[in-house]
């Protein structure tokens, strides 16, 4: 009979650039080695718990769900108190998975350590103890330490104490033995502990990789994460090659001397393994309804009421329209939304975005399916009239098959961040999480990476990884493809010993994951704390980031709003800022949702094909698609960006569209009975929505089970097709079609379906085009400045516009310390300065020229100067009105030269290399040029000025503080801790070397650790 035994202490990927182990293949390895079940403990987190749970089932093995914590036996809260010890925590049921969750995420909540590492103590433990197993991890947790630098007795109050925090029997002393000199002597005292108190003892290996080759790879990958070198660590640490995946035969005969250790592995398992999953049914937050009415009822009153309003705006704007189809298509909706029970999820979407709305946050029109949903425009999610537009609900939620509504919402990129924030006051900032994303060793940085920490300088390991193509599309080339494309990477490899050792290490090593990040758009709202639902991170404090990435958090029953950033939007929001500023029409704000649909000068921008800046007609490709259209109706800018794109552009679906457009081509509809629902697109199926459509009106469909059809379509399972077939054939029939007519038709739709796009998003995103496009024809100074202070940060952006403004006659003006100011500005120059009021507004971009009585001009605006920083520019606006306080009046005073500038900024803000981009740029020529200096002049001046200006203000320029601020002082992101950081275990085994005690003040104990693991 094999021996048997059951890994209870596994690092995978996730215990970062700690552990080397991919989870599917610890699963295959595991399974292959005859064991029943396999734990993950990462370090201070449970990232791979659902990928576990999954790749488990999916191989029949059973998990255990665990995590290795940091814990303090001082109080967790007190950031003053440094120590930080494992402990192994295991879930034993349902409950000790939540609790176990729980555990993990108050470390990080309030038990963050002042060096960063989030710790639980007894009282966590104490709470939270139920179904939870513990194991005392190893030389590094709390009691081997204890024993190490205090000896066996106050070990022995350690254990008793850790015995108590848990439920009897569910605490085991833990032993290990990787060939460090400490090992045996150490378990020689747990063993006699153990006894003395009776608590069982349990073996474990402490796996950081599969098997013992890798053992080089994965203190590589620690050096990276340490930021040393593979010399310096070597010098530093013991180094085992042991820490692998061992087999059962090898687990037993390491542990001959404590059989009864190996065996409890199987007693472990059996109370832990598959007792516990994070997976979840969906659970919706509640919204707290006004007045105590149901959601229901709310949902239908608000519903009903938005309805009315978006009416009245119909009538007022001259739209005819059937008021009976708008509430019967409401009712429908809302009667599905009720059963499928997602009224609280309308609501409370409903109520951030209007909350956006009317605080000033521009919001996207739509985005996805929801625009489909009429209760969603009546509710003002959505801004896009799906009845006028065609566009079908069932496409969203479709009532015969339950899944989960998902309104992805685009909010301005810059406001974003206010409306998350309004989430959090509303619901409670515990239940408002935003959820994580992984960031892998990708081959170029990876050997980068491992080539520093080989030894060689930058400059040889940056040669290799230029080696490897760029990434394509995002996506980086891996190094085994680069190895098979580049001749000089493949010779490199072949030719030089150095070079090959590390591309075959930084192979072993690529696409593990690095750290963990916070999706910007991905947030969750729960009913309660979000860790009684899922472990959470912290990379601030209150910030709370969910452990499991986008796919795992819905897995786990958490229902995920996209709050997504548009560019676009932000330019819009600029743009009609500044339209209102104009001079000539400051009384009549600017409103681009009332702006006409047909305005022939709008068509004929797009037609032109000078649509840079337009949103999607940026490419060269999509405006001469617009060039060869012309379009003259809003329908054909859908329909051109759903065929904007490689499938249908493959099937040559736009050249068709275009010659039928123009009459060259033949408009003809597989049967009469679809002209209605093709006209729109000349024939062409353009869209899913159609298919959907043609199943109804031919085959007697509900839309819903229309939705099946379109799915199984595109994703062309043969088996699913063949049934569909059928019911197709026989409905068309039923209504009097033939046979012949009804194949050919579902076999038009199966092959037009693969191409197929979502209208509802394809309305919505034209929309957003056709709205640019009508800024850039009226308003086309405004929006060209709008697009450089929305792109200030990108230079080369920049500089793309600003030749194209001066393509289009627009004056762009160069920076000055005296006139700019951190956003590009338009300034008016009107050719009757007289007669402002006189002057009706008329200005247009007509043939790529723009005209424009107002005589507006841009100028550039401080914050798109390489170099110069926020900081930076604050003290100069400061400086430059500065003595407003001594006078009354809110004039700025104008810098004289660049002498007085020094004297009045505060240059520990403003420092040298920021006065010399300023000077570079010409933003002080407009200065010298009146007193009759050269930019060089100024140039040599700069120096003088500083210490001049230093003597002037009495300030001393602190040299350490200049590189603080050299970035501008507002690092995003920066200081973002990387979870999962807790003290490696591997690292703790390596203890630095020991001092063997002469004294052997310890009976059994020969070796001394130093006091506290050894921090980096
Ligand atoms: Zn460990
Ligand atoms: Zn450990």
């Amino acid at each position: 009979m094999t021996p048997e035994f059951v890994h209870l202490h596994v690092h995978s990927e996730f215990s970062m650039l700690d552990g080397a182990i991919r989870i599917p293949q610890l699963v295959e390895h595991v399974i292959r080695m005859g064991m029943p079940a396999v734990a993950l403990t990462d370090n201070g987190n449970m990232f791979g718990a659902v990928q576990l749970v999954r790749t488990c089932e999916a191989n029949d093995l059973k998990p255990i769900l665990g995590c290795e914590v940091n814990f303090t036996s001082g109080d967790r809260r007190d950031t003053q108190n440094r120590e930080h010890s494992h402990l192994v925590l295991l879930a034993s049921s349902q409950e000790g998975y939540q609790n176990l969750v729980r555990l993990v995420s108050t470390g990080w909540v309030d038990g963050m350590s002042a060096d960063d590492h989030p710790r639980i103590d007894f009282e966590t433990l104490a709470k939270y103890r139920k179904g939870v197993v513990g194991l005392s991890a190893c030389m590094g947790g709390f009691l081997a330490q204890e024993i190490l630098n205090k000896g066996p007795d106050v070990g022995r109050d350690a254990l008793a104490a850790l015995r108590d925090s848990f439920d009897p029997g569910y605490f085991f002393v833990e032993l290990q033995d990787h060939g460090f000199p400490e090992n045996r002597p150490l378990n020689q005292v747990l063993m006699k502990l153990a006894e003395d108190l009776t608590l069982p003892l349990v073996a474990t290996n402490d796996c950081h990789y599969l098997e013992r080759q890798a053992a080089h790879a994965q203190l590589v990958l620690q050096c990276i994460g340490a930021g040393r070198s593979v010399r310096e660590m070597e010098a530093v640490h013991h180094l085992s090659s042991e820490l692998y995946v061992k087999t059962p035969e090898q687990m037993h005969s390491l542990f001959g001397y404590a059989p009864d250790a190996v065996k409890n592995t199987l007693l472990v398992a059996e109370m832990c393994a598959g007792n516990a999953t994070p997976l979840a049914e969906p659970r919706l937050p509640r919204f707290a309804v006004p007045g105590g009415a149901t959601e229901e009822d709310y949902l239908r009153a608000l519903s009903v009421a938005g309805l009315g309003r978006r009416m009245v705006e119909m009538r007022h704007r001259g739209e005819a329209f059937d008021e009976n189809t708008y509430h019967g298509r409401l009712e429908q909706e809302l009667d599905v939304i009720l059963k499928m029970g997602f009224a609280g999820y309308f609501l409370i979407v409903q109520d951030f975005i209007n909350w956006a709305k009317d605080n000033g946050v521009p919001v996207g029109p739509g985005r996805g399916s929801g625009a489909g949903s009429l209760a969603a425009w009546a509710l003002r999610i959505t801004d896009l009239n799906p009845i006028t537009h065609g566009l079908l609900f069932e496409r969203f939620l479709n009532p015969e098959r339950v899944s989960m509504p998902d309104f992805d919402i685009d909010f301005c990129m810059d406001q974003r961040d206010r409306v998350i924030q309004y989430v959090r006051d509303k619901y409670g900032a515990h239940s408002v999480g935003q959820i994580a994303t992984f960031h892998q060793l990708k081959s170029r940085s990876v050997v980068r990476d491992v080539g520093r920490v080989m030894g060689m300088t930058p400059g040889e390991a940056g040669l290799i990884a230029t080696m490897i193509p760029e990434p394509v599309q995002g996506k980086s080339v891996p190094i085994s493809t680069a190895l098979e494309q580049e001749a000089r990477l493949r010779t490199a490899y072949e030719q030089d010993s150095q070079a090959h050792e590390l591309l075959d290490t930084a192979q072993q090593l690529e696409n593990l994951t690095r750290h963990a990040g916070m999706h910007a758009a991905g947030v969750v709202i729960s009913e309660g704390p979000i860790w009684d639902h899922v472990p959470v991170f912290c990379p601030e404090k209150d910030v709370y980031v969910t452990q499991y990435h986008k796919d795992d958090v819905e897995a786990a029953g958490l229902i995920k709003f996209d709050f997504l950033g548009l560019r676009t939007l932000t330019v819009i929001d600029i743009s009609t800022r500044l339209i209102d500023r104009r001079p000539d029409r400051q009384d009549v704000p600017f409103k681009i949702e009332e702006i006409p649909m047909d305005d022939p000068a709008t068509y004929a921008l797009l037609q032109s094909g000078e649509t840079t800046n337009v949103f999607q007609l940026e490419s060269s490709g999509m405006q001469s698609l617009f060039k060869q259209l012309r379009p003259d109706r809003f329908d054909d800018i859908v329909a051109a960006v759903a065929l904007y794109r490689p499938g249908p552009m493959g099937a040559a679906m736009d050249k068709d569209f275009v010659q039928r457009k123009h009459g060259r081509q033949e408009v003809a509809y597989p049967d009469p009975s679809l002209e209605e629902i093709l006209s729109e697109t000349r024939g062409v199926i353009v869209y899913q929505e159609q298919v959907m459509q043609i199943a109804q009106v031919m085959a007697g469909y509900s839309l819903g089970g229309a939705d099946l059809l379109r799915r199984a379509m595109g994703k062309k399972k043969a088996s699913e097709m063949e049934k569909q077939k059928t019911v197709f054939i026989d409905g068309a029939i039923e209504r009097g079609h033939t046979k012949e007519k009804a194949e050919e038709v579902f076999d038009l739709m199966a092959y037009f379906a693969g191409y197929g796009f979502n209208k509802s998003h394809s309305a919505a995103y034209a929309l957003i085009t056709y709205q640019t496009a009508h800024l850039k024809t009226h308003y086309p100074v405004e929006f060209t400045c709008a697009t450089l202070t929305a792109d200030k940060e990108k230079i080369d952006k920049v500089v793309r516009t600003v030749a194209e403004a001066r393509s289009m006659g627009i004056t762009v003006l160069p920076p000055d310390v005296n006139e700019s100011e951190i956003d590009f500005t338009v300034v008016y120059t009107p050719d009757d300065a007289q007669d402002v009021a006189r002057l009706r507004h008329k200005p247009v971009c007509h043939n790529g020229a723009v005209h424009d009585p107002m005589g507006p001009k841009i100028r550039f605006g401080l914050g798109a100067i390489k170099g110069v920083g926020t900081a930076a520019l604050d003290a100069i606006l400061e400086a430059r009105k500065a003595e407003q306080e001594e006078q009354e009046a809110l004039v700025e005073r104008p810098f004289v030269d660049i002498f007085d500038f020094c004297a009045r900024v505060d240059l520990r803000r403003v420092n040298k290399s920021v006065i010399e981009a300023l000077v570079q740029c010409g933003a002080f020529d407009t200065v010298h040029n009146a007193i009759d200096a050269h930019r060089a002049q100024a140039f040599v001046a700069i120096e003088q000025a500083i210490e001049r200006g230093q003597a002037h203000t009495g300030r001393a320029i602190e040299r350490a503080g200049e590189s603080l601020w050299a970035d501008g002082g507002k690092r995003r992101g920066a200081g973002l801790r990387a979870p999962g950081r807790q003290l490696p275990c591997a690292r703790l085994l390596g203890l630095p070397r020991p001092v063997v005690s002469r004294e052997g003040n310890a009976r059994v104990l020969r070796v001394r650790a130093p006091a506290r693991p050894v921090s980096k």
